[in-house]
């Protein structure tokens, strides 16, 4: 193998695109895809990439890297920091696109050792909730062999090296709603002649806080936060609307859709209770709870004890943040494995965690702080999608 995947990494990290406009990160990875033998197939789902590797008969596996950066100004001083100003890989896609063009490329080289078809699939806009998506609405399952099993990874603030999966719903779901209450503005010497939407908004942001506490199941959790609230332009005018945004998350796609329609039923009735007409009530980014097929994620897990060493496995827990991964096992009726993998320096980490400042002190996803270190974390994030496609390929 002659590529130098840290030099990838490394120049992926210096020049990161945001959602769906990542046709640079696109065409390395085809470029690296044709030279290792795969079929591929550009454009799913507008910047998607994928690779098809046939190799004889025997199971289908899906190892999957998303490609998008984040609108963040990028702080680390590395001396590959990015380029591209305001644009950042804060999110660590760049370790899981040069992972897969790693993995690729050796699959590929050892395909005397396996039978079936690998199929590496590089995933635009995972930060906006929208590219596994766009690309099963792109075909994407009639243009490729359906897979039996979908596997795939995500950097993090843990130990560079470490490797977790956990069993079950593993990542949370995420859904942004912005809701538009209607009043009838008017003075503020006047509130008989109107319909005041800043009370009405008021009203439905602490009627709200009622749905975990009272509607949710003590076992199950569920967050609503409501992180914008807009309203009026001057203290004595009554507007005529008022905006709010909400975020909100859950482990299980029962508690979910409970809290999405108490959500609709409490800014409905809040508006009728004030006289206001209907509510406009729009959803934008959405991600379903990822879930870790149990004994898929067993299978894995024991693999990479066997290969890494048990100090190297860690359970993550769940995780507060969403993805879109899921979705592509669920159009295939496959498991899901997806998996955290440290990037955090060992060492730091390590005093951190004695200290008890890994928060603090360990940048997390999406900070202008976020720097995986090269090594071991390219390498091992290699080596674990090798050694769990070669657990699950014939
Ligand atoms: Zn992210
Ligand atoms: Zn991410």
């Amino acid at each position: 193998m002659t590529t130098d995947l840290h030099a990838v990494y490394r120049d992926l990290h210096q020049n990161p695109e945001l959602s769906f406009e990542e046709t640079r990160t696109a065409a390395i990875a085809a470029r690296h895809l044709e030279g290792a033998g795969f079929e591929v197939l550009t454009g799913i789902g507008r910047t998607g990439v994928v690779g098809v590797l046939r190799n004889g008969e025997g199971p289908t596996v899906l190892l999957r890297a998303d490609m998008d950066a984040l609108p963040v100004l990028e702080d680390t001083g590395l001396d590959y920091a990015s380029v591209n100003v305001g644009v950042m890989h804060a999110c660590g896609h760049d370790v899981h696109v040069a992972g897969l063009i790693g993995a690729a490329e050796q699959l590929s080289a050892e395909r005397g050792e396996w039978r079936g078809t690998l199929i590496a699939l590089f995933q635009p806009a995972e930060e906006v909730g929208g590219g596994a998506q766009s690309m099963l609405d792109d075909g994407l399952y009639e243009r490729i062999p359906v897979p039996d099993v979908v596997l795939g990874q995500h950097v993090g603030p843990a130990p560079a090296g470490a490797l977790g999966a956990h069993p079950g719903p593993a990542f949370a779901s995420a859904d942004s709603i912005d809701i538009t209450v209607y009043g009838r503005g008017g003075h503020g010497s006047r509130p008989e002649t109107t319909i005041d939407p800043v009370v009405l908004a008021a009203s439905i942001v602490l009627r709200l806080q009622t749905i975990v506490a009272r509607e949710i199941a003590p076992r199950d959790t569920a967050v609503v936060t409501v992180g914008r609230l807009v309203a009026g332009t001057k203290n004595n005018i009554i507007p005529n609307h008022a905006e709010l945004g909400l975020s909100i998350r859950a482990y299980n796609e029962d508690v979910r859709t409970r809290v999405i329609a108490a959500v609709e039923r409490i800014a409905r009735a809040e508006s009728a209770a004030s006289g206001a007409p209907e509510p406009l009530i729009e959803y934008a980014e959405s991600f379903p709870v990822t879930v870790n097929e149990p004994a898929a994620t067993e299978r894995t897990s024991a693999v990479f004890r066997k290969a890494f060493g048990e100090a190297s496995v860690l359970d993550p827990g769940q995780v507060s943040g969403s993805e879109d991964v899921g979705l592509l096992a669920t159009a295939a009726g496959a498991p899901l494995v997806y998996w955290i993998l440290g990037g955090a320096d060992a060492q730091t980490y390590l005093a951190a965690a004695s200290a008890g400042t890994v928060e603090t002190d360990i940048p997390s996803n999406h900070s202008p702080f976020f720097a995986p270190v090269i090594d071991p974390t390219i390498d091992r994030g290699v080596a674990a999608l090798v050694s769990a496609a070669r657990e699950w390929l014939g």
